[in-house]
């Protein structure tokens, strides 16, 4: 359960306010950020497999469209609840600010466990989600996407049930769909590879690059698989990795990301790999390394494990991952911490660069794909870090200072 400490749409509202206090903003633009614009709450009934009904509770928060439609992935986890998903939306609204791509936030999930559900349940539950979400969103107004558990098959189950109801296929509904089905080209890379060139730039600016950095990450999913293998390939050392029961970690060498990819197809645990030493999921974040990156969830570093992070650099893949009295902590302790607005806005770059080719009937290469999303967030972390510098504020702060900024100029 959420506690009030850890409540993610509070934390999203203290950093709003906190960042504001050092921008002259309307009150009017702070007073709108402060609620989302709309929400909606659904019941899904689903068909299971042994006859039963069962009704799932689904979600779609639309926080803002200063900048543009509504955009935001959807999450199927059991933790998924209104104050999650409100707080999702608000971090996309000021992450497409931040790297200036003309969308809005929102975010949406449905509360469910999709490892306990056959393919045929996802797909009657995810069918059923798109009908509710259908007269809310389209290319001009509500782009969702993928997120924790959602595949860009569900993507194509939603863009196809969504024609059948509007009466015309419209591709730029959703992002993130499969590249046969007009999906972009790097889509399912990107996050994973603008992290990449968040750190590297950041590395590179602060001239803290060193040969071997070590790294542990928690969370092997889209994000985490690809940013281990593009950190590896550049020398760093992938001293740890966690999936959701626990993790590995070796003192020395570097794990072989294809061993752990073929585990985890196989159905196992990274923790049961049978090379270096047993972790759970919570102290793969504690461990001795130069960068630690949660790629997982939100709250999992707290004030409860804050003092105990052993890294100088947190690369925050997740939305959310470090609780408001962590970040305290960590910047006592001097640790960097560059926050997911920043890091993992590569995969809301490329979901631009897809339905930008759906609006304009293109198709890109890869190569341009990566070219322009690098073009995109090397900038973006500088204008950060210069922000940071000039006012002398933590990275974090200077993220939000700048959202704030670019969205206070649309108002
Ligand atoms: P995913 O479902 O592909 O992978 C999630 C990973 O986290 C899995 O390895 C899972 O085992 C692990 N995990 C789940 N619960 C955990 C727990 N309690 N402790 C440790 N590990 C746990 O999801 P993803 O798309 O890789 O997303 C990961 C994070 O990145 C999320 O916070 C998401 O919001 C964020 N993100 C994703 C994208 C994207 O394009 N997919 C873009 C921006 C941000």
């Amino acid at each position: 359960m959420t506690t009030s400490k850890s409540n993610p749409w509070e934390r999203a509202q203290a950093q709003l306010v906190s960042a504001a206090s050092r921008l002259t903003l309307s009150a009017a633009l702070l007073e709108r950020l402060q609620k989302p614009d709309r929400i909606i709450e659904v019941s899904i009934p689903v068909s299971m497999d042994d006859g039963r009904q069962e009704v799932f509770q689904g979600y779609r928060v639309q926080h803002n469209n200063l900048a543009g439609p509504y955009k935001g992935g959807l999450r199927y986890h059991p933790q998924v609840d209104m104050d999650e998903v409100k707080a999702l939306a608000f971090w996309m609204t000021m992450k497409n600010a931040l790297i200036g791509v003309p969308f809005g936030g929102g975010k949406g999930g449905i509360s469910v466990d999709p490892k306990k559900l056959s393919d045929g349940e996802i797909e009657r539950l995810t069918r059923g989600f798109a009908r509710e979400l259908a007269p809310y969103i389209g290319p001009n107004v509500d782009v969702p996407a993928p997120d924790v558990n959602t595949t860009p098959k569900i993507m194509h189950w939603i863009r196809q049930e969504y024609a059948t109801i509007v009466g015309s296929d419209m591709p730029a509904v959703v992002t993130g769909k499969p590249v046969e089905h007009g999906g972009s080209l790097g889509r399912t890379e990107a996050t994973g590879l603008g992290g990449f060139y968040a750190l590297d730039e950041y590395l590179k600016k602060t001239g803290t690059r060193r040969s071997g950095m070590s790294v542990a990450m928690q969370g092997f999913g889209n994000v985490g698989s690809y940013l281990a293998g593009y950190l590896q390939e550049d020398g760093y050392r992938i001293a740890a990795l966690s999936d959701s029961k626990g993790g590995v970690f070796l003192e020395e060498g570097s794990l072989d990301l294809d061993a752990v990819q073929k585990h985890k197809d196989g159905g196992g645990s990274i923790r049961d790999m049978g090379v270096g030493r047993a972790v759970s999921a919570q102290d793969v974040l504690t461990l001795p390394v130069d960068i630690v990156i949660p790629a997982a969830l939100e709250n999992a570093i707290t004030e409860a494990n804050a003092d105990a992070i052993c890294a100088s650099i947190v690369l925050e893949l997740a939305n959310g991952p470090t609780t408001r009295e962590a970040d305290d902590i960590l910047q006592k302790k001097s640790v960097t911490v560059i926050p997911d607005i920043l890091a993992n806005a590569g995969g809301v770059a490329v979901s631009y660069f897809e339905w930008y080719q759906n609006m304009h009937g293109e198709v890109w290469t890869k190569e341009d794909v990566f070219k322009k999303l690098e073009a995109l967030m090397r900038p973006a972390v500088d204008a950060v870090l210069e922000t940071a510098a000039s006012y002398d504020v933590s990275i974090r702060e200077a993220a939000y200072m700048l959202a704030l900024t670019r969205l206070s100029e649309r108002a």
